[in-house]
């Protein structure tokens, strides 16, 4: 756009929120935030590999380069290091905003959550973008209610280790839904459940990408607590999947994002070692402050509303995952 910063429009807005027809062959622009990430450089294969073009925003915080050099050299994809913590000007026409610290070790020291989601909605406000906010089952902190639904309100500590993850998503919601009804903007938000793939960072100390790392250095698996506590694991691609459905859809949600499967820690530990190495051991350690003790979700709605539900099952999931870690492990040995 050529205008200032309060006054230029988007394309979409120039063109009433319809694409010709000739045009939409050429793909929509899109932003995806912490698009060098896990989820976020699936989600960029996926709409590169549509005909999009794809700007990825992102600071590098736990993001990587590596995600997304494939990508290098293709006129339509473009990659700013960026912090969202800072405002920005792009002309879009749809936001995914999954740009967050997003492990325990790393989320506390960042206001992601609340500035970068402020700026985002002011970008997606000024072009007339539909923005996608991707925010948590930790919305539902220790859930009273099992299996999580998307109408339940959650039991958050507001003032614990953990908080400013689950706050900070619940006032991103607010804010995603608060610009909704005031400044009528396109809004979609995602309730992701634990998802794990390749591409995971190997030392951000969740779940899955320890057990999957320590069985194969031959290390033991650490288990928090008594290892009873439970989790459902999503794969990536069901992930992504979702995210492009919940965009292109007719309905804001939230729609909760995970996969029903729910295991112990104690389980997920024995499906690593049925893949990796039946001689894996198991060390026990005490567990983080205000840990959920169950979390599963209830995915009626996005089944109903948007005809989605994970394909892939922890068992066939995982191994696809152990390839990727085992070659960034080992290297080329
Ligand atoms: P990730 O850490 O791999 O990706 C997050 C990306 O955001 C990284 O590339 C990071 O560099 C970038 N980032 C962080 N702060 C930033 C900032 N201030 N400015 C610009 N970029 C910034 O994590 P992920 O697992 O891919 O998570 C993606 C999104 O999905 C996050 O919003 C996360 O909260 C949400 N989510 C993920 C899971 C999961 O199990 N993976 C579960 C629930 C929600
Ligand atoms: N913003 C941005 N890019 C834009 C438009 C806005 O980063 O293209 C930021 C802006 O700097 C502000 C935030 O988004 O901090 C919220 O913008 P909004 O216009 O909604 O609020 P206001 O600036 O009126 O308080
Ligand atoms: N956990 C564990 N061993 C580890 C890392 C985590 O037993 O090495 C447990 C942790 O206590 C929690 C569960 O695994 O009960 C999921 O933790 P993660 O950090 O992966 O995700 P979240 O707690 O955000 O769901």
């Amino acid at each position: 756009g050529t205008g200032t910063l309060s006054g230029s429009k988007s394309y979409m807005q120039y063109v009433g929120g319809k694409v010709p027809l000739g045009l939409k062959k050429m793909g929509l622009r899109i932003v995806v935030t912490g698009g060098a990430g896990f989820v976020g450089s699936h989600l960029v294969d996926r709409l590169i590999e549509r005909g999009d073009h794809v700007i990825v925003v992102d600071n590098f915080f736990t993001g990587k380069k590596e995600n997304l050099l494939h990508h290098f050299g293709n006129p339509n994809f473009e990659l700013i290091r960026h912090d969202v913590v800072e405002p920005i000007l792009l002309e879009v026409d749809q936001i995914y905003h999954l740009a967050c610290p997003a492990s325990p070790v790393h989320y506390k020291y960042n206001p992601t959550n609340v500035v970068g989601t402020l700026n985002m909605l002011g970008l997606a406000k000024r072009v007339g973008a539909r923005f996608l906010l991707t925010s948590t089952s930790e919305v539902y902190g220790d859930p009273l209610q099992h299996p999580q639904v998307e109408t339940y309100w959650g039991n958050v500590n507001p003032i614990g280790v953990r908080s400013c993850y689950d706050e900070g998503k619940r006032t991103a919601e607010t804010l995603t839904m608060d610009y909704h009804r005031s400044a009528n903007l396109e809004v979609r938000i995602a309730r992701i459940f634990n998802t794990y793939g390749p591409r995971m960072c190997i030392d951000d100390g969740r779940v899955v990408s320890n057990f999957v790392a320590q069985a194969l250095r031959k290390e033991p698996m650490t288990v928090y607590g008594n290892g009873k506590q439970t989790r459902s694991f999503q794969y990536v691609s069901d992930l992504v999947e979702g995210l492009m459905r919940l965009m292109e859809g007719d309905h804001v949600g939230p729609f909760n994002l995970g996969n029903p499967g729910e295991f112990t820690m104690l389980e997920l530990a024995k499906v690593v070692q049925d893949t990796i190495d039946r001689n894996a051991e198991i060390e026990f350690r005490p567990n983080t402050e205000d840990d959920p003790h169950k979390r599963k979700p209830d995915i009626t709605r996005a089944k109903e509303l948007l005809g989605w539900e994970p394909k892939i099952s922890l068992r066939d999931g995982l191994p696809l995952m152990v390839t990727d870690f085992r070659n960034r492990i080992f290297g080329d040995q």
